[in-house]
């Protein structure tokens, strides 16, 4: 297909939160706040930010697993958020998700078999018993596991091993969108390494593409292609992997990058703190929600105008009043 397999335009959810009977004095947490993106067929784009900042909550809107407020996602030309449930029933196998804690989203009283053979029971994937048995030792092996699991629980298999479940759960309807929800943030530094290899190898050989949710830029480096920046709901900064690292637009991407760490004495960056903490998604500052903790601020343009996201450099866009 030309054209992106994944658009997302203008994406926002708001959650209500507290409140009485009718829900009078709710106050509203303004998770994703008009998020736009696309991701081409057989591409990786990292999505990257703090806790709070929407990102995860944006993975969910793309698969509907919570309803968006407002905004639109395509899918290979279908308008996602418009199917009606039997319609988006049919289109959701083309668009599955790994999630965080592999442990928590198996269910520990059905054994690995079960849990990967599910999605093969509901679309009518494996006709005979036979035919089940065949797929599941298959997308084991696929993700470097053996035959023999299939019969054990989830709680058998350490962490590195059970997120290779997920990964098989995933594949086994062989999907053409993972939406990865930081996949290997519950894992030692040493596994993650593995599963980001596992991932990439599955990429290369299914023709895959991803949205990678993490927290931290070092994670999501060598496996973007392009990489997004969040914060407080909205898309920072968006750019190729090479120009986002090399030379970064907004000040809160360059305040994340200044923690990453790295080997290279003459790679190093010069640590930026940022000050205070990430306002509540409940209140959000107004104009630039960064403006709190940014250090090279201008006020009162920044705290009473909001950047818009604009191309700065070739395909390289930014939502800084003072950078260009
Ligand atoms: Fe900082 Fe202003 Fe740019 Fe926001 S718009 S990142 S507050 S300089």
């Amino acid at each position: 297909m030309t054209g992106p397999l994944l658009r997302v335009k203008d994406l926002t959810k708001n959650f209500q939160v507290g409140g009485g009977f009718l829900s009078r004095g709710a106050d509203v947490v303004h998770a994703v706040d008009r998020v736009s993106f696309e991701i081409a067929p057989g591409e990786t784009l990292g999505l990257v930010g703090e806790s709070g900042s929407g990102k995860s909550t944006t993975g969910r809107c793309i698969l509907r697993l919570i309803e968006p407020t407002a905004g639109e996602v395509w899918f290979e030309g279908h308008e996602v958020t418009a199917l009606d449930a039997a319609a988006f029933r049919a289109l959701c196998r083309d668009m599955q998700i790994i999630f965080q804690d592999p442990f928590a989203s198996l269910n520990p009283r059905m054994t690995v078999g079960a849990i990967i053979g599910e999605a093969l029971t509901i679309h009518n994937l494996a006709p005979t018993k036979r035919a089940f048995t065949d797929r599941v030792v298959e997308l084991l092996e696929t993700v470097g596991l053996q035959a023999e699991h299939m019969r054990r629980y989830p709680h058998e298999f350490s962490g590195g091993q059970r997120q290779r479940i997920g990964i098989a759960r995933a594949l086994a309807v062989e999907p053409k969108l993972i939406v990865c929800d930081e996949p290997v943030s519950a894992l030692d530094v040493s596994i993650q390494a593995q599963v980001i290899n596992l991932l990439e190898d599955l990429q290369q050989k299914f023709g895959l593409t991803y949205l990678f949710i993490a927290h931290d830029l070092s994670v999501v480096e060598h496996i973007s292609k392009r990489v997004a920046v969040m914060y407080l709901g909205r898309i920072v900064e968006i750019a190729s992997a090479r120009d986002l690292y090399a030379t970064p637009l907004h000040p809160y991407t360059e305040a994340l990058l200044s923690a990453v760490p790295v080997t290279d004495p003459k790679a190093r960056r010069k640590r930026i703190v940022l000050q205070g903490e990430v306002p509540s998604p409940m209140h959000p500052p107004s104009g630039c929600h960064f403006h709190t903790r940014c250090p090279i601020r201008k006020l009162p343009l920044c705290s009473t105008e909001v950047p818009p996201l604009e191309q700065k450099r070739d395909g390289h866009w930014a939502a800084c009043h003072l950078r260009s």
